[in-house]
C-alpha cells in the first residue's frame, strides 16, 4: 500500500465545483477518492486551514530542465509544457528528458522555427536557445518566403514531430515574420487534419500598420476560420503591447462566431525574449511600438540599451542573449493596469507563465542540480511567480474572480484547451477519482510570489506540499532535492492511435 491522504483541507475542484472542507486520497499516482472522513492510509498530510486543488498547468514554459522545474514547483506547478517554441526533433527529447529525469510532468509541441531552420538554411541541429541564437546568423529562414520545396521540407519535420507524440506545432511566427500564409495556411492545415492546435506568437506586435499586431491576429483568426485549425494565442497580455483593447475585441468576436481560438497570458507588464527578435530590428521600432529602447534591457547584466546602435551592437555581438521589455509600467500607470487585466481576466483563458530557462552571467543555460539556485542565475520573475502572483493579487487581493474561477485558470482550462488533441490531458487539471495525483496545497491566506526583476531566482512561498504523479516534491514547504517523478505528456504515437 502507497496510499496517500491529504486530510481537512479546502478542497477547491473546478470541474465539479466543489469549493468545501474535505478530503484527498492519492494511491499509485492516481485521486482514488475526494469526501470527508476518509479511512486512513500509510501516509497523511494534515491539511487543515490550507487550500487542496488540482496541481496547476502551465501551457508554456521553456525552461524543461530540473533547475526550471523546481522554481515552478513553488509556484504550485505540476506539469509544465513548452508548447510556443516547441522542440525538435521531438522523440530525442523525449527520451533525454526520461534519461535525466524530471521533477515536474513535461511536454512540448513540435517546432515550427526549427523546422524553417533545417528546410531552408539547412541546419538540423537539436533545439536549444543557443542553437536558435546561431542560426539567426542566418537570416533566410526568418525574412523569406518559402520555395515550395522548402516548404515540403517544413511540414515533413513538422508531421514527424507529430508522429513522435509531439502536442501540436507552436508557431514562433514573430521569429519568422517572413513566412507566407500560403505556408502558414498549410501548417495550419496539417494542424487540422491531425487534429491538434496549433500554439502562435503572433507575427507582428506594432502599434500601428502594416505590420501591426491587429495585422497579425486577424491573419490568425483566418487561418482559424480558412482551416478549422484550434489556434491556441500565446502570451495575450504581452502580443499586443500597449494595442490590446483593440486586439481583444478582435478576438472576442472571432470566438464568438465559433471559432476555434484559445488565450493564455501572464501577469506581469514586462516581456522577455532573445535580442536578435525581428520586431527589435524594425527601423521605426520607437514610433512603430509607442516605446523607447531604454525599455529593453539585458537580463544578464541589467544593461538598458540607449538607441539603435547600442541594440544592433548586442545582436551582433550574441543572438540568443536574453533581455527583458518593460511594456506595460502597471505599478504606475492605471491604464496599463487595465490592459493586463484585459488580458489576465480574459474569460476562458490560461494563465500560462511564458517561463524562461535559467542563465548564467556569461549567458550559458544553468541547467544544474544546485538547490536553491545559484544566486547570480537569471531569468525572469514568471519563471518563478506566475501562478502564485495571479491567485494572491487578482483572486486573494482585489478578488477579481473567485477562488475556484481563479484555479480554473490554472488547472481545467488549459486541460481542456489539450483535451481533444492530447487524451493524457483529461486526468489532469481536476480531483477526482481517476484523476492522476497531481495536487497543490497552498495557504491562501500568505500565497506570494517573491521573485523581482532584481531577484529573479527567489521561490514563490505558500505552497506547503506539492504531488507529482503520487509523490510529494515539496512536503511541508521544503524541497526534496531526490524526487524526480515527472512524467512525459505526449500524444499517442504514430500507429497506435
Ligand atoms: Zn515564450
Amino acid at each position: 500500500m502507497s496510499g496517500l491522504v491529504i486530510r481537512g483541507g479546502r478542497v477547491v475542484d473546478p470541474e465539479s465545483g466543489m469549493d468545501a472542507v474535505g478530503d484527498v486520497a492519492l494511491m499509485d499516482g492516481k485521486v482514488v477518492a475526494v469526501g470527508t472522513g476518509l479511512p486512513g492510509a500509510e501516509r497523511e498530510i494534515d491539511a487543515t486551514g490550507l487550500v487542496v486543488a488540482p496541481g496547476f498547468i502551465d501551457l508554456h514554459a521553456h525552461g524543461q530542465s530540473v533547475p526550471a522545474d523546481r522554481m515552478q514547483a513553488f509556484d504550485g506547478i505540476t506539469t509544465t509544457l513548452d508548447l510556443e517554441a516547441g522542440v525538435m526533433p521531438v522523440a530525442s527529447w523525449y527520451r533525454r528528458q526520461a534519461e535525466n529525469g524530471r521533477i515536474l510532468n513535461y511536454g512540448a509541441a513540435t517546432n515550427w522555427a526549427f523546422a524553417r531552420i533545417g528546410a531552408m538554411v539547412g541546419i538540423n541541429e537539436e533545439s536549444s536557445l543557443e542553437a536558435f541564437g546561431r542560426a539567426m546568423r542566418d537570416p533566410r529562414w526568418m525574412d523569406n518566403v518559402s520555395t515550395d520545396s522548402e516548404q515540403s521540407g517544413i511540414i515533413e519535420r513538422i508531421a514527424q514531430g507529430l508522429d513522435e507524440g509531439g502536442i501540436g506545432i507552436g508557431i514562433l511566427n514573430a521569429y519568422a515574420p517572413g513566412a507566407g500564409v500560403q505556408e502558414l495556411t498549410a501548417i495550419c492545415q496539417l494542424a487540422a487534419d491531425r487534429n491538434v492546435p496549433t500554439f502562435t506568437h503572433i507575427a507582428y506586435m506594432a502599434n500601428r500598420d502594416p505590420k501591426s499586431a491587429a495585422e497579425a491576429y486577424v491573419r490568425l483568426i483566418g487561418y482559424a476560420g480558412a482551416t478549422g485549425c484550434h489556434m491556441h494565442i500565446c502570451h495575450f497580455n504581452s502580443s499586443s503591447k500597449t494595442d490590446v483593447e483593440r486586439c481583444e475585441k478582435l478576438i472576442r468576436k472571432a470566438q464568438a462566431q465559433g471559432l476555434p481560438i484559445t488565450v493564455e497570458a501572464y501577469p506581469y507588464g514586462t516581456g522577455s525574449t532573445v535580442v536578435s527578435a525581428a520586431f527589435f530590428s524594425d527601423p521605426e521600432f520607437e514610433s512603430r511600438n509607442d516605446a523607447t529602447y531604454d525599455q529593453v534591457q539585458v537580463v544578464a547584466t541589467g544593461h538598458r540599451f540607449k538607441d539603435r546602435e547600442d541594440l544592433l551592437a548586442a545582436q551582433a555581438q550574441d543572438p540568443s542573449q536574453l533581455v527583458l521589455w518593460h511594456v506595460l509600467d502597471t505599478d504606475n500607470n492605471p491604464r496599463h493596469a487595465d490592459m493586463l487585466d484585459l488580458s489576465v481576466l480574459y474569460p476562458g483563458g490560461a494563465i500560462a507563465s511564458d517561463a524562461m530557462p535559467w542563465s548564467m552571467p556569461d549567458g550559458s543555460t544553468y541547467n544544474g542540480d544546485a538547490w536553491p539556485l545559484p544566486a547570480e542565475a537569471t531569468s525572469h520573475p514568471r519563471s518563478s511567480g506566475t501562478f502564485t502572483r495571479f491567485i494572491s493579487r487578482w483572486v486573494r487581493e482585489r478578488q477579481a474572480l473567485s477562488l475556484i474561477d481563479g484555479i480554473a485558470k490554472c488547472t481545467l482550462i488549459p486541460a481542456e484547451i489539450l483535451a481533444a488533441s492530447t487524451p493524457a490531458m483529461r486526468d489532469k487539471g481536476r480531483l477526482k477519482p481517476g484523476a492522476d495525483a497531481d495536487v497543490v496545497v497552498f495557504d491562501f491566506e500568505t500565497l506570494v510570489d517573491r521573485a523581482e526583476f532584481t531577484a529573479m531566482n527567489r521561490p514563490a512561498e505558500g505552497v506547503k506540499h506539492l504531488i507529482v504523479s503520487g509523490q510529494p516534491v515539496i512536503a511541508d514547504g521544503i524541497m526534496d532535492v531526490a524526487a524526480r517523478p515527472g512524467q512525459p505528456v505526449r500524444r499517442p504515437l504514430a500507429g497506435k492511435e
